[in-house]
């Protein structure tokens, strides 16, 4: 598990390969600091992940590390949704396994292009 909050590349984490362009992946949108791109096993019609370049295990280690940057991810989250023409969507961080973490690399889902249930399972 690429468990570590150091910002720095992780050698066995996937999305700091994505991030590398060493794994490909269909990109939405790329900033400096963040890149957004289509989740493989899509939930909605849109499904999008948005993470931070730099290596965190998950949206709490990102928030405590680095707020800046925190604030990128969810604005990337924002312009995704108007990219993609989003009247409604959701936008969503597993944060452990309980939860359905599988990827430990901060992400956030934006979930859209459907009617989606409340609460959510
Ligand atoms: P989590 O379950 O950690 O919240 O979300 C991880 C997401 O990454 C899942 O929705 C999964 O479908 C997606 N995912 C896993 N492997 C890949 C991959 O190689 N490429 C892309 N684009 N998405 C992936
Ligand atoms: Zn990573």
């Amino acid at each position: 598990m690429s468990g570590d909050t150091t910002g720095q590349p992780q050698d066995d984490c996937l999305f700091c390969k994505i991030v590398a362009g060493e794994i490909p992946a269909t990109l939405v949108r790329e900033t400096e600091t963040t890149v957004a791109f289509r989740d493989i096993n899509p939930q909605a019609p849109t499904h999008v992940l948005v993470i931070p370049k730099a290596h965190h295990k998950d949206a709490a280690a990102l928030a405590a590390a680095d707020p800046a940057l925190t604030a990128d991810v969810l604005r990337e989250t924002a312009a995704v949704a108007e990219q993609e023409q989003l009247e409604s969507y959701r936008t969503v961080f597993n944060t452990g396994a309980g939860a359905g973490q599988t990827v430990w690399h901060a992400h956030a889902h934006v979930i859209g292009g459907r009617g989606l249930q409340w609460p959510p399972g």
